[in-house]
């Protein structure tokens, strides 16, 4: 029965899609699935006809879209940050994470396969290459290293954080003006002093004989070594 009021055809109308949503959607999708080779012919020949429309209209446009982001910041907002929420959770995301950030390390994979068996290999590792401890994931103390060589960048093991710092030991070159590491000279004061930071740990003292301080650092190692 058609209306003759057409404000209110048009409220009728709204009214049914709304009460009919889930239907009409159902709908819609089973029509695209039936019809999707016809579709997709369709738009395939419509192509040029709908870029010379949006290069006609560009300002049009361009408005339109303004004003419907702004009118849907809040929604559109809302679901960027559920769908980033459960995104964050996937394998594909998780390796892609962990990958980006080897690369701000400047880790540098050396089969060149943009670090596929290197990330397989970091999945399958489950104990440091030297000292055979159980790893885990994370930022703990038995966390997974990324041993490299700092010069090249070349990846080399994966090991546990105490491997990882006595690696770092030996190949940081010596800064010490004595030339012994950790022994610095006071030319004004003519002392020698010890200055070393173990886990966080400050260990600091002076010595008027080279001799001294060389004897106290090497009980600190050993003290180090023993903790
Ligand atoms: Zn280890």
């Amino acid at each position: 029965m058609p209306f003759k009021d057409k404000e209110r055809q048009k409220e009728y109308h709204k009214q049914y899609r709304l009460k009919n949503k889930d239907k009409l959607k159902e709908n819609i999708k089973e029509y695209q699935l039936k019809n999707k080779d016809k579709l997709k012919e369709n738009r395939e020949k419509n192509k040029d006809k709908l870029k010379e429309y949006q290069l006609k209209n560009k300002d049009k446009l361009k408005e339109y879209h303004k004003q419907y982001h702004l009118k849907n910041k809040d929604k559109a907002t809302k679901y960027y940050k559920e769908y980033n929420k459960e995104y964050n959770k996937t394998e594909k995301r998780i390796k892609l994470n962990k990958i980006s950030n080897w690369k701000t390390y400047g880790l540098i994979d050396s089969d060149n396969d943009n670090y596929e068996k290197t990330y397989q290999r970091y999945i399958d590792t489950t104990n440091c290459d030297l000292c055979n401890i159980e790893l885990t994931d994370g930022t703990n103390i038995t966390a997974k290293h990324m041993e490299h060589d700092h010069k090249t960048g070349l990846f080399r093991n994966i090991v546990c954080p105490k491997c990882n710092n006595k690696i770092k030991v030996i190949e940081t070159p010596c800064k010490s003006n004595t030339g012994i590491k950790n022994i610095y000279y006071n030319k004004r004061s003519k002392l020698y002093k010890y200055d070393k930071t173990t886990n966080g740990v400050k260990v600091h003292k002076t010595f008027k004989e080279l001799h001294h301080s060389i004897c106290y650092s090497i009980v600190q190692d050993l003290i180090t070594d023993l903790s």
